[in-house]
């Protein structure tokens, strides 16, 4: 068992509107790394812990991703820290079934508090703070972070692992976050699309991801599924149109123009006559925003759809910048974002003392 680990923001004595990065070593309770097998490389490692006030990693992120990272790297003794924004989309969970271990189904405000108490068992304890740019420093990565007083801190850091997750672009309803508590309107129907089948299905989004999400659900959950576009007209093209003929999906090709809930139902207005259609829910394809602006800002390659892609050992195509959970390519679900975050963290912590790319 690890000493005390690396925390930051734990028992913060750091003033406002610090640069310094001396500030860094007077919150951050530097541990020197005791592992048996890190001794063969202890002068080397030493050396490169001890150069300045550099963390071998910082996690950006406090999520199921970020903590899972997090807690590996307190398991392998590594002088870390963890910066967290708190808004994980983990917290909109209603109720979760697809996690194993919790079959009888998991509020995201427990899987959150549950994970949290894991990272507590090593002293881990998020910096309540948001990091608003990252640059290359030397070998490793400087972070500016905004506390949530104002004030501003600097951490340099080895290795950088991203777990900024994403966020989702919502449909217009009055009292959205009231409709999602109650599960009328859904994101992922990879998550939760088994509780929703054989209901009367709306599918809200525009051009190829609508219909991507309307067929899944239509060849995995119902038969009864409409495809809605939100403030202009559905515009598919004729593969599109077999496509939805195939399964079955109702098009609604005029634009709706208003959302609203009436007895425990969805409804939506479109403009062709002013009919009001009824569903018993509402999944929204409208997207997500993946939160990479610090990666892109350092050049790391996004997709198609914005999100990052990283290597087989969840590296992105900057060196020492590694990214897990939601912001990577992928299915945008906890389990995967954990798994992604252990392989992370595992070879951040064997490659932590050895030269990046294009270091001599
Ligand atoms: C309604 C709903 C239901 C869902 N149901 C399921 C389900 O049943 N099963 C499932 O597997 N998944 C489900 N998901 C998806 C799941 O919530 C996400 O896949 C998961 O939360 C992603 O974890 P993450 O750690 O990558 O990101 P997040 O949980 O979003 O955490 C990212 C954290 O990074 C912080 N952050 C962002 N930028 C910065 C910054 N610059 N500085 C510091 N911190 C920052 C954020 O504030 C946040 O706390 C659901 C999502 C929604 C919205």
């Amino acid at each position: 068992m690890p000493g005390r680990l690396t925390q930051l923001g734990a028992s913060s004595t750091v003033g406002r509107a610090s640069h310094s990065r001396h500030n860094v070593r007077a919150v951050i309770a530097f541990q020197c790394c005791t592992r048996t097998a890190c001794r063969g490389t202890e002068a080397k490692t030493d050396a490169m812990n001890h150069a300045g006030d550099r963390l071998d990693a910082l996690v950006i992120g406090g999520g199921p991703a970020g903590l899972t990272a997090a807690i590996y790297l307190a398991r392998f003794g590594r002088r870390f820290g963890v910066i967290d924004a708190d808004e994980s989309r983990a917290a909109s969970i209603p109720e979760s079934h697809n996690i194993p271990f919790f079959g009888d189904g998991i509020p995201g405000s427990s899987i959150l508090a549950r994970i949290r108490g894991h990272a507590g068992q090593y002293d881990i304890s998020p910096l309540a703070a948001s990091v608003t740019s990252l640059v290359r420093e030397g070998t490793g990565f400087l972070a500016e972070a905004r506390m949530k007083d104002g004030g501003t801190r600097s951490i340099s850091a080895r290795r950088i692992l991203l777990a900024t997750g994403s966020r989702d672009i919502e449909p217009r309803l009055p009292d959205l976050p009231d409709a999602v508590r109650r599960g009328l309107v859904r994101y992922c129907p990879i998550c939760d699309g088994f509780e929703s089948r054989d209901r009367r299905i709306a599918v809200i989004g525009h051009g190829a991801r609508g219909l991507a999400e309307a067929t899944f659900i239509a060849r995995t959950y119902s038969n009864d599924v409409s495809l809605l576009s939100l403030g202009e007209r559905l515009q598919l093209s004729p593969e599109d149109l077999k496509l939805a003929k195939r399964h079955g999906i109702c098009l609604v090709e005029d634009a709706v123009v208003g959302l609203d809930v009436r007895d425990g139902r969805i409804a939506a207005m479109h403009t062709g006559g002013g009919t009001e259609l009824r569903f018993d829910l509402l999944y929204s394809a409208l997207g997500l925003h993946y939160r990479t602006e610090l990666a892109a800002g350092l050049g790391a390659h996004l997709d198609d759809s914005g999100s990052l892609t990283v290597d087989e050992h969840g590296m992105t195509s900057v060196s020492g910048l590694y990214a897990a959970g939601d912001i990577v390519r992928g299915l945008d679900q906890i389990v995967v974002g954990m798994g992604q975050a252990a392989i992370a963290a595992t070879h951040i912590h064997n490659h932590c003392e050895l030269p990046l790319d294009g270091e001599v």
